[in-house]
């Protein structure tokens, strides 16, 4: 029970199918298997099973399949954002103890200036031919393509995942084959119920994050990948690709949906191949889903996880339906708990609440981690009696629909009220003028905290005065909930996921507090 069986499932079924898709790439399953077998073999000769790969890349096919030949060799696949800076990359680098570093040549530069640190890493492998570097292609030559005669075993670690955190120690999430099989089957029960050989999955991100785990649950039908955009996402060349491969499934984070639908010409694209795209990483607001229908059809699905636990809540796309009165509340929800999943939402002494009630999201699963590499203090805190906390809060309506409202330490609480921020931002988010928005618990001398909205606008619209938009939210909320101050940027911050960092948000106006007593 590995991955890279299902990689040897298709590839006997569908032997004829385009595996990788691109500009100038078209290689089928069947061609596709023997290249990451050699790949594997070639690692296998320099290295052992279990060592770690670690690969960063722009966003390209090479990416993918040197992420599926590690797995193949039985070793774990360390994918790492491209947009981290080479010290963080030395710090995980580091702190994975790899023994191959697999990249391509726009992290040349920042792959020298750290190499020296990092004696566990005896193979620096470029995915194009430069001086003092193995050579990608190297790996392809001269070694079999029969595939690697090993067993995995299924508690194995199969991804060693660098969490989202901007701070501290870095921390790998341990994700073993089980869970990433669990994640797959969980992904096509509950959201990709119709995906088939005929899929043309695109990659709008790197594969370091959610949008492999669209790729490993079509890898498992016979789908084609295509790897159409190598660099940051650019909504044209987006939609244009859409239409060129005929696309039928994705995966978008919430502001790459919102970037789409703000692309002035998005209505000269067809984009009618779409068939499943899957939101995931960070709060669909219902104003964006519901013009995203609109505008693309009835395809969005919604998975909810985390890396500790990838898929563990989703919508299917025929659940939410903007006509339906039955559905509409629905799409402020991530769904129900997948098959296999088990949820129980606590207070903060660990009892269970009731329904409607907000708690902390604890789950058990086989899609859940064994724990965080070399971490045994964080991953007791996070894994407590088999159940793991999730540290995300939200509450399920009587049909078991779950409804996130924030992280445990989002919430904000002013004068003994706690205030969820997903609540207030998604009012702001139905006010004309406002692009995005992001609320937060500043310190207040009399309420201990007080809410805080901090708003993008759309561009060219006419920009309304803090009074009006707390008007705004006044009239829609509880007035306790309204923000008490408005402050405008240019942008908000965000990590390499394209994920808000609200964390580093407050510091900013905490730090402040801290300065002025
Ligand atoms: P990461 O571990 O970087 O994937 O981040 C996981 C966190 O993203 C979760 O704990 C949630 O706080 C948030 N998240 C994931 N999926 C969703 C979703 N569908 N809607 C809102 N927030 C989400």
């Amino acid at each position: 029970m590995h991955l890279a069986h299902l990689l040897h499932r298709s590839a006997l079924r569908y032997p004829g199918r385009p595996l990788w898709l691109g500009a100038d790439v078209n290689i089928n399953y069947g061609d596709g298997v023997r290249r990451i077998n050699k790949i594997s073999n070639a690692l296998l000769g320099m290295g052992r099973q279990r060592d770690r790969v670690v690969i960063v890349s722009t966003n390209r096919f090479e990416a993918f399949e040197a992420y599926l030949a590690a797995l193949n060799a039985g070793m774990t696949a360390t994918p790492l954002s491209p947009k981290l800076h080479a010290s963080e990359l030395s710090l995980m680098i580091a702190d994975s103890g790899a023994r191959f570093v697999i990249f391509s040549p726009e992290y040349i530069e920042a792959i020298s200036s750290v190499r020296g640190q990092l004696p566990t890493v005896e193979q620096w492998v470029c995915m194009e031919d430069a001086p003092g570097f193995v050579a990608y292609r190297n790996l392809l030559e001269g070694s079999t393509d029969s595939r690697p005669d090993l067993l995995i075993e299924p508690d194995d670690v199969a991804w060693l995942f660098y969490t989202s955190g901007t701070t501290g120690k870095p921390k790998g999430v341990m994700e073993t084959h089980r869970n990433l099989l669990a994640m797959i089957q969980h992904l096509r029960l509950g959201v990709f119920t119709d995906a088939d050989e005929t899929d043309v999955v695109m990659h709008f991100a790197p594969i370091a994050h959610a949008t492999a785990s669209v790729g490993l649950a079509h890898l498992s039908v016979g789908a084609a990948q295509c790897f159409p955009l190598t660099s940051n996402f650019n909504p044209e060349k987006a939609l244009e690709a859409i239409e060129r491969f005929g696309v039928s499934a994705a995966f978008l984070a919430p502001t790459m949906v919102q970037m789409l639908l703000q692309c002035p010409s998005v209505a000269n694209y067809n984009v009618k191949s779409l068939k499943n795209v899957l939101c995931a990483g960070g709060p669909m607001y219902v104003e964006v889903l519901r013009k995203a229908i609109q505008v693309f059809g009835p395809v969005f699905c919604q998975n909810y996880g985390q890396s500790e636990a990838p898929a563990l809540v989703g919508v299917h796309k025929s659940e939410y339906d903007p006509h339906d009165p039955a559905k509409s509340s629905r799409l402020g929800s991530v769904g129900r708990e997948y098959p296999g999943v088990m949820l129980r939402l606590v207070d903060s002494e660990g009892r269970e609440v009731g329904r409607n009630v907000p708690g902390e999201i604890t789950v058990r699963s086989d899609v859940v981690m064994p724990g965080y590499w070399n971490r045994p203090e964080a991953t007791a805190e996070a894994l407590k009696d088999g159940w793991l906390h999730t540290g995300d809060v939200g509450y399920l309506d009587d049909e078991g629909y779950l409804f996130l409202t924030d992280r445990v330490k989002d919430l904000i609480i002013s004068g003994g009220s706690n205030i969820y921020p997903r609540e207030v931002e998604e009012v702001l988010l139905q006010h004309e003028a406002i692009n995005e928005a992001c609320v937060i618990g500043v310190p207040d001398q009399t309420w201990g905290e007080s809410v805080k909205a901090v708003v993008v606008l759309k561009a060219g619209a006419d920009a309304p005065t803090a009074d009006a938009l707390i008007e705004f939210c006044r009239s829609r909320l509880a007035s306790y909930k309204k923000p008490k101050s408005v402050d405008f940027v240019e942008a908000l911050p965000k990590n390499a996921y394209g994920k808000v960092l609200k964390r580093e948000l407050k510091l900013a106006y905490w730090q402040d507090a801290v300065r002025q007593n």
